[in-house]
């Protein structure tokens, strides 16, 4: 008997870069100050789209969201952007991507609205750090949220952990500062990644649960910082619809947390649906497979 047929992983925060971009890695050092602090070693990986699908090839993985990068110039954006349409656009289906704009600088609604225009299943991965933005300022993302609201479609921010070790890119978007943001921002979409920087812990609060009731909290990077038994606590805390598997790749190799998410996640049987692919399929609003991109999976599928 062959292995199951599963087309239905979603891994829902990935990253892609241009592949000229991946070639000229230092250029991009020089030119700004966030993506230095991360990519100035050789050893934090850098890829192109292609290596993307490739991956999600070899771990069984159906669609992917791409991020670009939280770039504090408009113009970057605007190219990262138009990279990542045209890739997900080739995709059949299986990619899908999220706009990146510079709150911090005038035309960042436009870009957002050019962006959902050119098919963005939302904006993100916005980083009030690396972008020079104030995440418990009410008019930070202002006209951003209004476009977001209107549209149904959802901002994804970066989120990190008051506590524990430093590492690059950490900053400064902790549950207090996630929290007031949620507070300026009432019916917005929001997805936090990187588990809300702990923020599912607090809504056994009941304000803050009520405050959080519709977040949607992201699992990147996630054997970076946590044991593999957070999703078993979140999901105790927040249920099985407000959780979304995703690995940072090629932060985390995909196929490599996959594995360990299927081992040591202890997700329950009616669990893995959501978690692995639908709260995706509709937090984002993804695309319809191809046909052709479906065949193909079963066919990787087959040759294991
Ligand atoms: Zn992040």
């Amino acid at each position: 008997m062959s292995a199951p047929v599963t087309t239905g992983i979603v891994d829902a925060h990935t990253h892609a870069f241009p592949p000229a971009w991946v070639a000229d890695r230092s250029g991009h050092v020089a030119r700004d100050a966030w993506f230095a602090e991360l990519y100035a070693g050789p050893a934090a990986k850098m890829i192109d789209a292609d290596a993307l699908l490739m991956a999600m090839d070899a771990a069984g993985v159906a669609q992917a969201v791409m991020c670009g990068w939280p770039w504090s110039d408009p113009g970057h954006c605007r190219e990262h952007n138009a990279y990542l349409a045209e890739a997900a656009a080739a995709s059949q289906g299986r990619l899908a991507w999220l706009g990146t704009v510079a709150p911090a600088s005038p035309g960042a609604a436009a870009e957002a609205e050019r962006c959902l225009v050119a098919g963005a299943s939302g904006i993100g991965e916005l980083n009030a750090d690396a972008q020079g933005f104030d995440l418990a300022d009410p008019s930070s993302l202002a006209d951003v949220g209004d476009l977001l609201r209107l549209a149904g479609r959802p901002l994804l921010l970066h989120s990190s952990e008051p506590v524990g070790h430093r590492y690059p890119g950490k900053g400064t978007a902790t549950p207090g500062r996630l929290a007031a943001f949620l507070a300026a921002h009432p019916s917005l979409p929001v997805v936090l990644a990187h588990w809300g920087g702990g923020l599912p812990f607090y809504e056994l609060m009941p304000e803050v649960g009520e405050l959080a009731r519709d977040v949607v909290y992201d699992s990147a990077a996630s054997s970076y910082l946590y044991r593999p038994d957070i999703f078993r606590r979140v999901l105790d805390i927040v249920g099985p619809d407000r959780v979304l598997w995703a690995s940072d790749h090629p932060v985390l190799g995909m196929g490599r947390f996959l594995r360990r998410t299927r081992r040591d996640g202890g997700l329950r049987e009616d669990e893995v649906a959501p978690v692995m692919g639908e709260n995706a399929r509709r937090v984002y609003r993804l695309p319809d497979l191809a046909s052709e991109a479906r065949e193909a999976l079963v066919t990787v599928r087959v040759r294991e």
